[in-house]
């Protein structure tokens, strides 16, 4: 992969490279080598044909080629050898009128051949030569090979060791950059394998570093997750177990053929009580997978939320009505957008609880308050109130915070996590304030939307 981008990168460079010189530093060096040339014809100028072979043999030295053609179309080279000798006769001629060739500047644009070293007679500078009453034609070019020798290969070994340092090091960086993701590679496979009690020994800070401490975090809430499920498992079957057991125990004890009918009364009762339990458990169950699975938005409908409480305080009369409580409403027409049969558990939950907690006599009060972004309902009683060490376990699967009594009150400990859940699925929140002995106080907001 680093061979194959250093190579596309030379490639690019040397392309980029070329259009650079084709269009800034061409014309740059045409005039350099103008002004060499002309210098040159200057110097040599009306000079005896030997002593201008000589002066020019040992301008070949210094790292120039010469080309001098006369009137009669004589070819003299001096220096090097040009590649190719195809200059234009016109080309030839026009300096021989007196003109200067600018075949440097003019060379045209090829994307793999650098003009700079192409060492071509088209590639040359012309300029005319007076040797008395004769003008001839002299092109001048300097040497790469001669001026630029060393230089090539100096350039050529630079190149070549970057290349292969810049290779090694990446392969040896690699390995460092490897060996982290092969210990998450590691810990991906022994949380497959159950085993969430991880410990990643990398101490970077850079993306790699982030990423383990990311996938350690996750590790965690994954064991988090596990040990709630365990939990809630344990909890379900401990809830279907207790109800079960005494079923069995009373269905025996009435098999007892001299059992007084009083007691046999009593005990189907029981049954009948625990086998209701049972199912109210299972429905709860039911209702927070369904919640879980997050589907209920499909379901929103706009209603009278006024209309819905007032409902729910009609369908539980009968218990508030044998408590002897007082119910006080403080209630306004208002349309709220939401799952009514999920608000209605809401509201049947939180004032059951509140008529269940509230001692013979008490009162409960449901108020409605309106905001500026939506609404609370408030359910208030004068009950037993809660312990504010119990207060956030309160919406925690299966809590209760009075076991033996709630025992007897056919309480599960999901109603309020059912409530919550239902609120933070419509985007509101819910929150308790409560004093034992006084009562307490669920207020609950729901956003408009
Ligand atoms: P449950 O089915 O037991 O009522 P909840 O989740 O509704 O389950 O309530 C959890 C516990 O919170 C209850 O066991 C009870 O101890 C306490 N609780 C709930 N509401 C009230 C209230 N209004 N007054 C006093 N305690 C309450």
């Amino acid at each position: 992969m680093t061979m194959g981008i250093m190579l596309i990168s030379a490639f690019i460079a040397f392309v980029v490279t070329n259009v650079y010189y084709h269009y800034s530093l061409k014309p740059k060096n045409d005039e350099k080598i103008t002004v060499i040339a002309e210098k040159t014809a200057e110097m040599i100028k009306n000079k005896e044909k030997e002593d201008i072979a000589g002066y020019l043999s040992s301008l070949t030295d210094l790292g120039y080629q010469f080309y001098l053609v006369d009137q009669q179309g004589n070819k003299e080279l001096y220096g090097d050898a040009f590649r190719l000798e195809n200059l234009k006769q016109t080309d030839i001629d026009s300096v021989l009128n007196g003109e200067i060739y600018h075949g440097i500047a003019n060379y045209p644009w090829k994307p793999f051949v650098t003009g700079f070293f192409d060492n071509e007679l088209t590639n040359t500078v012309g300029v005319p030569l007076e040797i008395g009453e004769e003008t001839e034609a002299l092109f001048v070019r300097p040497n790469a090979l001669l001026q630029f020798g060393e230089m090539r290969f100096f350039l050529a070994a630079l190149i070549v060791l970057v290349m292969f340092l810049s290779f090694l090091l990446i392969l040896i960086s690699t390995i460092f950059i490897v060996r982290p993701i092969k210990k998450l590679t590691e810990a991906t496979k022994k949380i497959a394998a159950g085993n969430h009690h991880l410990k990643l020994n990398v101490h970077r800070r850079d993306e790699i570093g982030r990423l383990a401490n990311n996938f350690m975090i996750m590790s965690n809430h994954l064991e988090r997750t596990e040990e709630v499920r365990q939990e809630f498992v344990s909890n379900v079957s401990h809830e279907i177990q207790s109800p079960l057991t005494s079923i069995q125990g009373f269905s025996q004890a009435l098999r007892e053929e001299e059992l007084p009918e009083e007691m046999r009364q009593s005990y189907l009762e029981i049954i009948e009580k625990e086998s209701r339990r049972m199912s109210e458990l299972s429905k709860q169950l039911l209702t927070l997978s369904f919640l879980d699975s997050g589907l209920i938005q499909e379901e929103y409908v706009s209603f009278d939320l006024e209309k819905q409480l007032k409902e729910v305080v009609l369908s539980t009369e009968w218990q508030w009505h044998k408590k002897k409580l007082a119910i006080e409403l403080e209630l306004f027409p208002y349309e709220i957008n939401g799952n009514p049969r999920l608000l209605q558990q809401v509201w049947m939950n939180l004032l059951t609880n509140a008529i269940r907690y509230t001692n013979e006599g008490g009162r409960v009060h449901i108020r409605m308050t309106k905001e500026r972004h939506g609404v609370i309902v408030t359910v208030k009683d004068t009950g037993i109130g809660i312990n504010s060490e119990d207060i956030p376990r309160l919406f925690d699967r299966f809590y209760k915070v009075d076991k033996a009594r709630t025992r007897t009150e056919n309480s599960t400990g999901l109603g309020l996590s059912i409530v919550e859940k239902i609120i933070h699925l419509h985007k509101g929140n819910i929150m308790v304030t409560s004093e034992q002995g006084q009562g307490s106080q669920f207020e609950v907001f729901l956003p408009n939307q």
